[in-house]
């Protein structure tokens, strides 16, 4: 069969009947996705895909491929997780090329490591393809270095609950509040009365900024910028929905500068000199 996109010469890996392929799409932009997905999109039989695939690069699939929703998302019904693997299991033992396609990067809050284990206790052969995390490209999108060296040498990605979606009591919060200088919370919207709390009181300062990003990277994408001691309120004043990416740092002062998209459209930059070095950006 000819691959319905094809991709630039290469040894592109050829997919197995009986394999399970987890794969990242990458926080939403169908652009951000790899081009190992899309190789896996040209031959996959079946695609098991979860709420934050975006559906653009579902229309890149097989015309003929099976797709099945197995999605999770808070207050919805959502299949479990357990019945997913399982599924994935099955539909390699059938003989299919199965391609499990994941939002963002498979093996980041994504329990990609779960199902990829369980595909090996079944004894189903498996191949990782990583992605864009949204903690990641999504604040970039905005027009937030994740890293900075005037700011940064340390960025924390902590998830905003547990498995029972309460916040996570092995989580530190005093701890990480002075070891990491950027925070960037998944899945943080429901407990960021808590989390901002628990910041403030292990010494964060609650002047300290944050950027919430909702449905990063898709034309909806929105951010709310705010700090430390008032995010919870805003967001609830706010018309945002999950899901959101939450940065917290100085890291989004930078915003004030390259906020690309907002630029492309027409709006200066706020701020060239937002950390207030007084002189340009590479001078020492
Ligand atoms: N594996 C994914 C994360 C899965 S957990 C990744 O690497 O990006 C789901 C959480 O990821 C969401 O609750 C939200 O916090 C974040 N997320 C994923 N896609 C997002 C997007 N487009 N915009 C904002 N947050 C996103």
């Amino acid at each position: 069969m000819t691959d319905r996109f094809p991709l630039p010469p290469g040894d592109w890996p050829v997919m197995q009947p009986g394999w399970v392929w987890l794969c990242g799409a990458g926080p939403g932009d169908p652009g951000l996705m790899t081009l190992n997905a899309l190789n896996a999109l040209n031959q996959a039989d079946v695609i098991v895909y979860d709420a934050l695939v975006d559906p653009r690069i579902l229309d890149w699939a097989r015309g003929d491929a099976l797709q099945i929703y197995a999605g999770k998302r808070g207050g919805k019904p959502s299949a479990v997780q357990k019945d997913i693997s399982l599924r994935l299991v099955d539909l390699a033992r059938d003989g299919n090329r199965v391609l499990r396609l994941k939002g963002g990067d498979p093996f980041v809050f994504g329990r990609g490591g779960e199902e990829a284990q369980t595909l090996v206790q079944h004894g189903v052969p498996i191949r990782i393809l990583p992605g864009i995390s949204a903690g990641i490209g999504g604040l970039a999108y905005s027009g937030i270095p994740v890293t900075h060296r005037d700011i940064n040498q340390t960025v924390a990605f902590v998830t905003g609950h547990d498995q029972s979606g309460e916040t996570p009591q092995s989580v530190d919060w005093h701890a990480l509040a002075r070891a990491a200088q950027v925070i960037v919370i998944y899945m943080g919207v429901k407990h960021i009365g808590r989390i901002s709390a628990e910041l403030i009181a292990g010494g964060r300062d609650p002047a300290d900024p944050v950027a919430v990003v909702t449905d990063a990277t898709t034309p909806r994408q929105k951010v709310l910028e705010t700090r430390l001691d008032r995010v919870e309120a805003d967001i609830a004043a706010s018309d945002l929905e999950p899901p959101a990416i939450i940065c917290v740092g100085r890291a989004v002062l930078m915003r004030q500068v390259l906020d690309w998209q907002g630029m492309a459209a027409g709006a200066p930059p706020r701020n060239t000199d937002p950390l207030g070095r007084g002189r340009a950006a590479e001078e020492k």
